[in-house]
């Protein structure tokens, strides 16, 4: 199976040429890069620093249909729009891990999904995926006493905060307890505040160094309190999943798809 890449020089980028390179059953086919990137014309294996491999980073408008079965989209949300454009208009299945996308950015995703296979989500890792059900889990059985709290971490050059992760765990839970998260989050606190409200589902970021991702989700009732924590060392973590993804897309219908559907998770 070929796979394609928009955004093979950013961090996810090269660690998906990397993942591409390990898997048995898919491969690299176009890795594609900004019209005015430095990186077009040179080697993918160089930019993953994996060694010289047989393909070079090409120009995202040298794009063409035939050029992969299936495309991967980790770059940034002012983009995604057109990368979806592009993949409607040659019937491209694609992967996207991009996060922080607005209201519209989301808007253009479910069109999108009207006429190509898609799988979106703010986080690849098996871990992440399972972590998802776990506080379902929690929130069913602890939510309407605990004080419920989200904190993540990530690396100083992370752009949107907080993380597709923590707002995936946050939805998740307030979903579970039948809350809508537009209304009951709490982004970050200072000053003098009036006692919690238990009803709230606060968020905290911490943003420093290389932290590849790391995502807490609390329940803290008085005299007992369950953490549950999930931390990722590697974005290769992340980019496996991805490409997981892509060979789970292949062939599937039209439609908007999550981890939950490619690892058949029960939630
Ligand atoms: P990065 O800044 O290193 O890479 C962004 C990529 O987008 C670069 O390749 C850049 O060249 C490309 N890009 C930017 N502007 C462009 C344009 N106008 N046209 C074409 N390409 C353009 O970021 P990153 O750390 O690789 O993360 C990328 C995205 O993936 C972020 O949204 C991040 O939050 C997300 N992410 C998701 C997961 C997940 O599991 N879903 C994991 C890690 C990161």
């Amino acid at each position: 199976m070929k796979v394609g890449l928009f955004g093979a020089n950013g961090r996810m980028g090269r660690v998906l040429i990397e993942a591409l390179d390990l898997s048995d059953d898919a491969e690299l086919s176009v890795a594609t890069v900004r019209d005015d990137s430095p990186w077009v014309g040179l080697n993918v294996g160089e930019l993953a620093g994996i060694g010289k491999k047989e393909i070079d980073c090409s120009a995202l408008s040298s794009l063409s249909g035939s050029d992969a079965d299936v495309m991967i989209d980790f770059t940034l949300p002012s983009v995604i729009e057109s990368n979806l454009s592009w993949c409607v208009e040659n019937t491209m299945p694609v992967v996207i891990g991009t996060t922080g996308l607005n209201d519209e950015q989301l808007a253009a995703l479910d069109e999108a999904a009207k006429h190509i296979p898609i799988v979106f989500a703010a986080n690849y890792s098996v871990g992440v995926n399972l972590m998802l059900s776990l506080v379902r889990q929690a929130a069913s059985v602890l939510g309407e006493t605990a004080d419920i709290e989200i904190t993540e971490a990530h690396h100083r050059f992370k752009q949107d905060a907080p993380s597709g992760t923590a707002m995936a765990i946050g939805e998740a839970i307030a979903d579970e307890l039948g809350r809508d998260l537009k209304t009951c989050a709490v982004y970050g606190r200072e000053g003098k505040e009036p006692e919690r409200d238990q009803g709230t589902i606060g968020f905290a970021t911490v943003r420093a160094g290389d932290i590849v991702g790391e995502h807490t989700a609390l329940f803290a009732d008085i005299g007992e309190r369950l953490e549950i924590t999930h931390k990722a060392s590697s974005r290769l973590t992340f980019a496996k999943g991805a490409v997981h993804a892509a060979k789970w897309l292949y062939g599937k219908q039209p439609g908007l798809y999550s981890m939950v559907d490619v690892l058949n998770l029960k939630l």
